[in-house]
């Protein structure tokens, strides 16, 4: 199996919605740490400008994370205005199956945002 994600960016506001609409994205999935946030759980105002302009885009976001720290998670999801979901368990189908029938898109317009290939981008290739 040969994993790869489609695009690489050095931070999450470099998603833009030209990007998105080029790819037929209509909604993000999005990690939480080292994405979100910093390594020093720090959200900046870049991060929550960006989720803000997405949004009115017509873009859904919806934050799923793996870690058992729920107030961590519900606090960016508070400051962003997002649904979220904590303790995952990615990167099993579950979690993603079940954000996907909450988004109400189909799994080629979903975009999944994160750090990490193994846990973050594995769902998305087909198997
Ligand atoms: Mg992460």
């Amino acid at each position: 199996m040969i994993l790869y994600p489609k695009a690489y960016l050095e931070r999450v506001e470099q998603i833009t919605i030209e990007f998105l609409q080029k790819n037929q994205i209509k909604a993000l999935i999005l990690d939480v740490d080292n994405t979100l946030i910093d390594y020093n759980r720090k959200l900046s105002e870049e991060v929550v400008q960006w989720a803000k302009k997405l949004k009115q885009q017509g873009i859904k976001l919806y934050i799923l994370s793996n870690t058992n720290h729920k107030e961590k998670v519900e606090e960016v999801a508070k400051a962003l205005d997002i649904e979220y979901q904590n303790l995952a368990k990615k990167p099993f189908k579950s979690g993603f199956l079940k954000v996907e029938k909450i988004l109400g898109e189909k799994p080629e317009n979903i975009g999944v945002v994160g750090d990490q290939i193994f846990t973050d981008v594995i769902r998305r290739k087909p198997c």
